[in-house]
């Protein structure tokens, strides 16, 4: 299978050399030429399957030409063994006909382990069997970074540098990051925001020339198809362990970089019936903006209760858009250039496509927080703050009682203390899992380096 780019300028290339690349050379996002399609009976027979069973079959399609079977298996195998339930994505019921999908049972309680665990192993392998090593780095408000350094830990072939903002990533985060001792693993707290951190990482990669001869960089970061591709797996799951394919299912997704829910999207296009999607979003709306009213225009970011959503522009929805437009680069590539004034406006066309394969909704803190405590309330079910914005999404979007809704519960409640403590009187702070609980009494390790590109890039250099 070859992958294109979103922007049409740029070469296709393989599914390895997708995985190392990241964005294409013309600015676009790298897709599948075309989708594998899985009939009913086929995906029928899939009733009953474990997890990673399940998928080796979603995922084949996309790789077959990279990774024997075996290979591909071993991938899974090593990838969801470090998830804690053993059932890897668990559903919970909350209501009436509604589930949360639990994609909290990984390393770092997030579902970012879904694709960076498999991530980490698929590079290393590629790189091996290559024999070449790279260098990972990439900036994080938070969540991304530990999720990749858990993904990246245990690769011989690689050496990850994650910048935080020092001083503005929460205890449990920072230590998340930072009490993983492994040689290939380095953190640097910058003195900075998470922008600069964010901006750093940018000039790296656009001149790469502080490197050894033969090292590059890699991203780890959304836009990487591999991540995108992990993801569909539990959409799968989840709509045959309810009746499907024989029944249609629906999702509500906590949204921000688009990444979840376009695997959703992806899994639909490949057979799944799926009856509604339902992007949620915090007060970082320009998703919620656009799907409901045209209106893609950049805002200034709110810092919400829920962190790992606070987006200015979700860098996946180009490849959204990329379908919404027939496929057609040229016709993407303008409109990214439109949007480099701030907004965009999607053709007609477009947005009835958008509209007919998308419901949003869109909340702000104090309801977050409300959802929090009804659920409690209702069932004593904990929820994240990012996953109440979907079930909440979920109650005042859904089309239909009868078809079940899966709410995906993307962190563990334990990661955001903060607003469960405001939603809940008496449970101040959700218990860490209990593989977690010494989080507070490890050992930690990070740089503090100033907010200067060359001091950043002669400690890498240094440590290679
Ligand atoms: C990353 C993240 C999201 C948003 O997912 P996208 O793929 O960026 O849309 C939602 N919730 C949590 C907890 C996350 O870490």
């Amino acid at each position: 299978m070859k992958y294109i780019s979103t922007r049409g300028q740029a070469p296709s290339l393989s599914f390895e050399d997708v995985v190392l690349t990241g964005l294409a050379s013309d600015g676009g996002l790298y897709v599948p030429e075309s989708l594998p399609k899985f009939s009913q009976s086929e995906i029928a027979s899939w009733a009953g399957l474990s997890y990673q069973e399940l998928a080796f079959k979603v995922m084949h399609p996309f790789v077959s030409e990279a990774l024997s079977d075996d290979e591909l298996k071993q991938l899974i195998e090593k990838s969801y063994a470090s998830f804690r339930h053993p059932a890897i994505a668990p559903l919970v019921q909350t209501d009436h006909n509604e589930w949360v999908l639990e994609l909290f049972q990984g390393p770092t309680l997030a579902f970012k382990d879904f694709a960076l665990q498999f991530l980490g192993n698929l590079l290393d392998h590629i790189l091996k069997k290559r024999d070449q090593k790279v260098v990972v780095m990439g900036a994080t408000s938070g969540d991304t970074g530990s999720a990749a350094i858990e993904g990246c830990r245990h690769c011989d072939n690689l050496d990850i540098f994650i910048l935080h903002p020092h001083q503005r990533v929460s205890e449990v985060q920072r230590r998340q990051m930072t009490t993983v001792l492994e040689d290939n693993v380095y953190n640097i707290a910058l003195e900075g925001n998470f922008d600069d951190c964010q901006n750093m990482v940018k000039a790296s990669f656009a001149d790469q020339s502080f490197l050894p001869e033969g090292r590059q960089l890699v991203a780890v970061n959304s836009i990487n198809f591999a991540r995108i591709m992990a993801q569909i797996v539990y959409y799968f799951y989840a709509a045959l362990a309810l009746g499907g394919p024989a029944r249609a299912v629906s999702f509500s997704v906590p949204t921000g970089n688009f990444g979840d829910i376009f695997a959703g999207y992806l899994a639909k296009q490949m057979g799944l019936p799926i009856e509604q999607l339902i992007v949620a979003t915090n007060q970082n709306d320009i998703l919620h903006r656009c799907i409901s009213a045209n209106d893609h225009s950049k805002q200034s970011l709110v810092h919400s209760l829920s962190p790992s959503m606070d987006i200015m522009v979700s860098s996946n929805f180009e490849r959204l858009l990329f379908d919404l437009y027939g496929r057609n680069g040229r016709a993407i590539a303008e409109l990214m250039e439109q949007f480099k004034s701030g907004s965009m406006t999607l053709s007609e066309q477009a947005m009835a496509k958008l509209t007919e394969g998308f419901a949003s909704y869109r909340l702000d803190d104090d309801e977050t927080v409300a959802v929090i405590a009804e659920v409690w309330d209702t069932c004593e079910y904990l929820l994240d703050p990012h996953t109440a914005i979907g079930v909440r999404a979920a109650r005042k979007k859904r089309a239909n009682a009868s078809t079940p809704m899966v709410c995906l519960a993307t962190a563990h409640p334990a990661k955001f203390p903060e607003a469960v403590a405001k939603a809940c009187e008496g449970i101040d702070s959700p218990a860490l899992p209990h593989h977690m609980a010494d989080l507070f009494e490890r050992e930690e390790r990070y740089q503090v380096l100033a907010h200067d590109t060359q001091a950043v890039q002669s400690f890498i250099a240094n440590n290679l």
